[in-house]
């Protein structure tokens, strides 16, 4: 006896549909095998889906070999996510044909009663991507936007608490019920399907963003988060603890355009698969922003895994901010491996059992006390050693710094300004120019000037005769090295869009060349490399 039904696996962020066999043969020595790429998580299903089925009401067949096969079998099958669609395979596979049922009834059998029937054909027209739970209740599994996608032809059933993003994934027909018995009566037509639940249309399901009305004084930092919004910027501020460095980085996706629907249904899909889910009505609009902790694994930060390949904070920054406060205090090893992300804008992730590219383009903003005692370049004095110094700056890795276009040194506020009932400029005001610069790029034909190539910079980035000879300057006194010029030139390209002008000023360049300050730390150590 045997059922054929559909489910689907992740590879990456990609779903893939998996068909599901299940064959039985009774009057043997029992077993239940699970075969095709089953990893450990996926093999474990055999206990779960044992104890659904016996927790709903339904016996498992007497003296049986169960099989199941997932195909295709050259793909890896990961976690949960099949647990469903195995459970309705086995019941449907042991569930008797007429003309067998009768001719065991005539040899004295017990009739195999109703509730436990499952004509194989009813599942054909069904997908089913759902973790059981032992107590045989549907519970959701991660990825599920990406995993619906792959198998949208069918009818589709996911737990309750799925069923949302099941929508968001253009199903035409999403299905949800509270239990494995539930299922069978409705695919038996016995019961109706319960509406699937929808979140309230009402609820605004926007997170808050905090507003930069709120910060006091900052004018050149401030500036400068602008200029990363709008030209989608590497962003480090530099300065003494209570500087107020976290607190602006975390006003800067409060300034983002929002996302447009293709990059929305992306970091959509990295977020439901990495487990973060995704908004009640509708796909995340909002930049994400992340901030995770220096202690964070490269696993962590950069994704990977030793089961299932698993996106990593990078890519769950997709579309919008990663912070990485205390820069000093991060692995260099963790530093070294974001190069590749920022150039290339995603991140190619290779273990033995599979290799997968997940999308990482996100505006940095890192965050630095100066030296380790944080008093560098205030006007209490530094007591940090030279060598202390030292050691703090080899943990920063030069090419990493390199990346960073804008480089800020940020003052604790001073009294007044903190005392000012004055408030700054809200960020409304600020996302309206960030708006119109990035429109000005786009009508060039590049998302954001930091993704300009350097081989087009002549034609989308003129430079004034004045300009020219300032630049040449800076590249004649070592305060440009040639990999700079191109960024430097990128920079001035975003302030001169905010300053709505088409060629690039003296001004612009000059604001450009501010902006890329060496950390005062390396000025101290004589290093002239960045
Ligand atoms: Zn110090």
């Amino acid at each position: 006896m045997f059922s054929n039904s559909a489910s689907a696996t992740l590879r990456g962020i990609d779903g893939q549909r998996v068909q599901v066999e299940v064959h039985v043969v009774t009057g043997v020595l029992p077993s239940f095998s699970v075969v095709g790429l089953p990893d450990a998580s996926c093999r474990e299903a055999r206990d779960r889906v044992r104890a659904a089925l016996s927790s709903n009401g339904f016996a498992w067949p007497k003296a049986a070999r169960v099989t199941v096969n997932l195909a295709p079998s050259q793909v890896r099958k990961e976690g949960s996510g099949l647990d469903l669609a195995i459970a309705l395979g086995v019941i449907a596979a042991s569930t008797l044909d007429e003309s067998r049922a009768r001719k065991e009834i005539e040899d004295g059998v017990e009739r195999q009663p109703e509730h436990q029937r499952l004509p194989p054909e009813l599942l054909l027209d069904h997908a089913f991507i759902a973790e059981l739970g032992l107590d045989g209740s549907l519970r959701p599994v991660p990825g599920v936007l990406s995993r619906v996608a792959a198998v949208s032809d069918l009818a589709v059933v996911v737990a309750p608490a799925a069923a949302h993003e099941a929508r968001l994934a253009g199903a035409a027909i999403v299905r949800s019920a509270g239990t494995l018995r539930q299922v069978v009566d409705c695919l038996k037509a016995v019961e109706p399907w319960p509406d699937p639940p929808r979140g309230s249309r009402s609820a605004d399901h926007r997170p808050p963003v905090p507003d930069l009305a709120d910060v006091a004084g900052h004018p050149f930092a401030r500036q400068a988060l602008e200029i990363a919004a709008a030209g989608g910027h590497n962003l480090l501020l530099c300065g003494p603890p209570g500087a107020g460095k976290s607190m602006l980085a975390r006003r800067l996706p409060g300034i983002l355009p929002d996302l447009d629907d293709g990059a929305a249904l992306l970091t959509s899909r990295i977020h439901s698969v990495a487990g973060l889910g995704v908004p009640a009505n509708d796909l995340l609009r909002v930049p994400p922003f992340r901030a995770p902790h220096h202690s964070a694994s490269m696993t962590a930060l950069i994704g990977g895994g030793s089961g299932r390949l698993r996106p990593g904070e990078i890519s769950c920054a997709h579309g919008g901010v990663l912070f990485l406060d205390e820069l000093g205090e991060f692995a260099p090893s963790a530093l070294d491996a974001m190069r590749q992300p920022l150039e290339e804008g995603s991140v190619q992730i290779s273990r033995a059992h599979a290799s997968v590219r997940f999308p990482a383009r996100f505006c940095l903003v890192a965050a630095m006390n100066p030296c380790p005692c944080g008093l560098l370049g205030s006007v209490e004095p530094c007591r940090c050693t030279d060598q202390a110094r030292r050691r703090y700056m080899r943990r920063l890795s030069g090419p990493l710094l390199d990346r960073i276009d804008l480089r800020v040194h940020m003052q604790r506020p001073r009294a007044d300004q903190l005392m000012s009932t004055e408030r700054g400029e809200s960020s409304g005001a600020v996302r309206d120019r960030v708006l119109a610069a990035r429109e000005r790029a786009r009508r060039r034909g590049v998302p954001c000037n930091a993704r300009i190539v350097p081989g087009r910079l002549d034609d989308l980035a003129p430079v004034s005769d004045t300009g020219r000879t300032m630049l040449e300057r800076a590249l004649a006194d070592g305060r440009l090295s040639a990999r700079g010029l191109a960024r430097v030139r990128m920079v001035a390209r975003t302030i001169a869009d905010l300053a709505g002008e088409d060629t690039i000023s003296e001004q612009s360049i000059a604001g450009a060349l501010a902006l890329r300050a060496r950390p005062v730390l390396f000025d101290t150590l004589g290093v002239t490399h960045v």
